[in-house]
């Protein structure tokens, strides 16, 4: 799309050694530049990328950024992990070096159409989804960005006609110039990352940078049923599809009846019932509508989109059915890591709901939590370091027992549930106070529940 920048003797700094930082150091190098990275890690933290960099030739700094690294560089390379308002960082900009994300450097080099999906929840499901709908209407499509494969490693398999689909998140967008998503879409805007952002506004508007380069010919598929998404649409410049579960857009994707429609000015075409979907809960019905959108402007057929959005079941962790024991369901939603994920799986069942919450705060208010707890769920389970401000924040709503760890969690939550209760891990935080990630913390959830099928002799 963007025409390809030079990198070639070009002197590039990247800052952040995750899974982008490093495949963006491999690529600049592969492509001539000279590159340094620099990491506030230990050298003995980062162990496992330091040999394959040097190897390469790239200069490694580790435990903390040297001032003089970051003034010596034609750009810098930002990870979504860093910070922007980093005093290195600041400096850096202030001496007029570019500053940019992995995502605006892959864009640079990246061919073909480019969807972009971010939102507060949803993405990675939605950008999966639209992937397979995608691929179903007969066209290449890569998926990767903030979820799997980092947009950059994408590049060598990108190509003119084909199609790449990539979630974004707040932090990749707070990092871009000209990155131009042929489609992109916002599914939601609810508080989270405060604790980076600083201020909900701050946050919103990083999402809202999606659409900044975009023109008439492209299209923002955007939520109608969430009044941020509904504020976002103020003077975009590509066309607007709007998806909603409750009302009748003009333009766009919305349920009527339990079917699924598109609806394009006058002519409106049936997609599905919604009942043929395997995804649970009616933020899944959003997902899929917002996959509808994205698919119709891709040039994909309704039959096609159909057949995709039939086969599609949840992305591990998000809201996954794990096991039926002793008649109680479980069900993994470690990636509930804010308030709105959890009110969303809350909300996914009617009632007898036993709810694992806790872990690393983000600086959440849980008294939302409250209406909901109070109405389905029969007892609360709380872990990890922000136990005691969520048994603070919902206290009345429901009974709650501190259980500190997951496994105690699990296993009071298997004695006190009855046949046809469910019992949930929605936690509404993050889990670097006990886990690796979201995703070790679903698995150890896996496990134990998988642990209760083996007789044990009591
Ligand atoms: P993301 O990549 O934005 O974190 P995921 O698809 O991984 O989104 O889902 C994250 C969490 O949010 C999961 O707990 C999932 O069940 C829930 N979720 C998924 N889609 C939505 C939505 N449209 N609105 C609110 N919550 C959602």
């Amino acid at each position: 799309m963007s025409t390809e920048m030079q990198v070639a003797g070009k002197r590039v700094l990247v800052v952040g050694l995750g899974k982008s930082g490093v495949a963006s150091a491999l690529f600049l190098k592969a492509r001539g530049a000279r590159v340094t990275v620099s990491d506030a890690k230990s050298e003995e933290q980062l162990r496992g990328e330091i040999p394959a960099l040097l190897d390469k030739g790239i200069a490694v700094e580790a435990g903390g950024h040297g001032e003089r690294t970051f003034r010596q560089q034609d750009f810098i390379v930002l990870s979504p992990g860093v910070p922007v308002d980093q005093p290195m960082i600041v400096q850096a900009k202030q001496l007029g070096i570019p500053v940019i994300g992995e995502v605006e450097l892959a864009s640079r080099f990246l061919k073909g159409n480019i969807v972009a999906i971010t939102g507060s929840n949803g993405k990675t499901t939605t950008t999966s989804l639209a992937g397979d709908v995608i691929a179903a209407g007969s066209k290449a499509a890569l998926v990767g960005g903030n979820i799997g494969t980092p947009a950059i490693e994408l590049v060598p398999k990108s190509t003119e006609k084909g199609w790449v689909v990539l979630e974004v998140s707040s932090f990749q967008l707070e990092t871009i110039e000209t990155f131009h998503p042929r489609i992109a879409a916002v599914l939601n805007v609810t508080p989270d990352h405060l604790d980076r952002h600083h201020t909900f506004e701050a946050y919103w508007s990083a999402k809202k940078r999606v659409f900044e380069n975009q023109t008439a010919d492209d299209f923002a598929a955007l939520n109608a049923d969430d009044p941020e998404c509904v504020r976002m649409a103020v003077d975009l410049k590509g066309k607007v599809l709007w998806f909603s579960r409750k009302d009748e857009v003009k333009t766009g994707s919305f349920v009527r009846a339990n079917n699924i429609y598109y609806r394009d000015g006058g002519s409106e075409r049936e997609i599905m019932p919604v009942a043929d979907m395997q995804l649970k809960g009616s933020h899944n019905v959003e997902n899929v509508l917002a996959a509808v959108c994205i698919g119709m402007a891709a040039g994909c057929t309704p039959e096609q989109i159909r057949s995709a959005v039939k086969l599609f079941k949840a992305v591990e962790h998000r809201l996954e059915y794990v096991a039926t024991i002793g008649g109680v369901q479980y069900y993994n939603d470690s990636k509930a890591t804010n308030v709105d994920a959890t009110i969303k799986a809350l909300e996914s069942f009617p009632a007898n709901i036993h709810i694992i919450l806790g872990g690393k705060d983000k600086g959440s208010d849980y008294t939302v939590l409250k209406p909901l707890l109070r109405e389905r769920v029969k007892r609360v389970y709380t872990i990890g370091a922000a136990a005691e401000k969520i048994e603070s924040h919902i206290s009345g709503a429901t009974e709650v027992l501190r259980t500190g760890t997951l496994e105690n969690a699990v296993r009071r939550a298997t004695e006190m549930a009855k046949p046809g209760d469910i019992i949930l891990l929605a936690p509404a935080c993050a889990s670097f106070d006990q886990f690796t990630g979201y995703e070790q913390r679903g698995r150890v959830f896996k496990e134990l529940v998988a642990g209760l099928q083996v007789p044990v002799s009591r």
